[in-house]
């Protein structure tokens, strides 16, 4: 399949089209656009709550989904999560704050990273949490002495690297600068229960992120059981909390395909499900974290075309976004081959293609690339061209002071009336902070 191809099936599978137009929560982008200026973040929540029913629909009915925040730390994106009874997994103190911000509960707050600081992890033992995830020694004996000086006790789990697991899954096994190493696990979990004020409850596994393949996520939902039962046996009592990480993946290029959920279900069903009933799991809280899964395809980052040029045989369709508000796109957030996102015109996305387009953003560098080679129908400047599954690892992941353009608004649509969740930078003040 191209990437045209994927285009036009995500427009089909997540949003409708009007006369041609795309339309977004009910509202044409044409008309978002004209209303909130480009370029403009679009989040659609009736897509995030959709992910989140499929998602449900795949998984045991005991395991709780908790948003995974990075992936889209906009506030009012957690709001929808939260208000469907989602829990939300952190990385910082900041997150900490918008998550509150967003109405969670401390109790429904998992908070992992590999270097928390001092006063990131007092504010969140102060706030509350209900759960810290362990990922070195010095945070152990750190987390510890916080929660003397806050008299208080704290909920922790031990974020554990999995050994490989087995044969072509290539899961796990590498060296990671995150958590333990799961030939540790023992030695780690006694040195926790040396802190008198760290309760030990549980276990967190997170391999990897854009996993496209069932048998992968299936694969890394059984490590975790065979580690959660290795650590109840450490500590000859059941474990309160066991959280099976993120990482299911969405298509971005040609030839991926969406996550089989039903072969997911199928698998977990045989392979996980059963052990969830053992003494040691039967009671302890159940949770996956992921980001991108929920908020990804629920994105459309929608762009105006400025100028349409040849040069030397190849034409560019000259765009007022880029890669300081999308760098994943641009291909320069960990891609190591630089592939095209699904693209389409926002007015046009099924008429007949026309040109084969390099689609660029405004930046004085050829890093500002959108997009390779992309199929488009008849092109001029004043159109609009969108970027799909761009509410992951999005505007939040991108280098926006680069240039200093002002941040695009971003806005929310099916949930009520489109809104603005986000304010345009100004020529001015083009950074406006994060809302909150
Ligand atoms: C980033 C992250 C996630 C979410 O990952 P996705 O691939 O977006 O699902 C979950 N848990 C932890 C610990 C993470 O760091």
């Amino acid at each position: 399949m191209t990437t045209a191809g994927l285009a036009l099936r995500l427009v089909e599978r997540h949003f409708a089209t009007r006369d041609g137009e795309l339309v977004l929560g009910g509202v044409s982008v044409r008309e978002l656009a004209e209303r909130f200026g480009t370029p403009l973040y679009v989040y659609d929540a009736t897509v995030m709550r959709a992910q989140l029913g499929r998602l449900r629909e795949a998984i045991p009915a005991r395991v709780e989904v908790f948003f995974s925040v990075k992936a889209n730390p906009n506030v009012d994106v957690l709001r929808i999560f939260v208000g469907e009874g989602a829990g939300l997994e952190i990385a910082s103190a900041s997150e900490y704050l918008r998550a509150r911000a967003a109405g969670c509960a401390p109790d429904r707050i998992v908070f992992a990273g590999p270097g928390k600081g001092r006063e990131e992890l007092a504010r969140v033992i102060e706030g509350g949490v209900g759960e810290i995830h362990l990922e070195s020694e010095e945070e152990i004996a750190l987390v510890d002495a916080l929660a003397g000086e806050e008299g208080r006790r704290v909920r922790v789990a031990l974020r554990v690297n999995p050994r490989a697991a087995g044969g072509a899954m290539q899961m796990g096994g590498q060296s990671a600068p995150f958590g333990f190493d799961e030939e540790r696990l023992e030695e780690v979990a006694r040195l926790v229960l040396r802190h008198p004020r760290l309760d030990l409850v549980g276990l967190h596994l997170y391999g990897g992120t854009q996993m496209l393949r069932a048998e992968v996520v299936v694969a890394q939902w059984e490590a975790t059981v065979r580690l959660g039962l290795a650590l109840a046996q450490v500590l000859g009592r059941p474990l309160e909390s066991l959280d099976f990480g993120g990482g299911l993946g969405v298509p971005y290029f040609g030839k991926e395909t969406e996550l089989d959920l039903a072969a997911v279900q199928r698998g977990l069903g045989e392979k996980v499900g059963p052990t969830l009933g053992d003494p040691a799991l039967a009671g302890a809280r159940l949770v996956v974290e992921p980001g991108r899964f929920l908020v990804g395809p629920a994105g459309v980052y929608v762009t105006g075309v400025r100028a349409v040029k040849t040069s030397r045989g190849k034409t560019y369709v000259v765009t007022d976004g880029g890669m300081h508000h999308h760098l994943a796109a641009s291909g320069n957030l960990g891609q190591v081959i630089k592939k095209d996102y699904p693209l389409v015109h926002g007015t046009r996305a099924f008429a007949p293609e026309a040109l084969l387009a390099v689609v660029t953003g405004p930046l004085c560098t050829p890093l500002d690339t959108i997009g390779r080679a992309v199929e488009l129908p008849e092109t001029r400047a004043g159109d609009l061209v969108c970027v799909l599954q761009s509410g992951a690892y999005g505007l939040s992941a991108s280098p926006v002071g680069f240039l200093s353009h002002p941040m695009p608004a971003e806005v929310l649509v099916g949930d009520g009336e489109p809104r603005v969740v986000r304010s345009r930078g100004t020529f001015e003040e083009p950074l406006v902070g994060l809302p909150g």
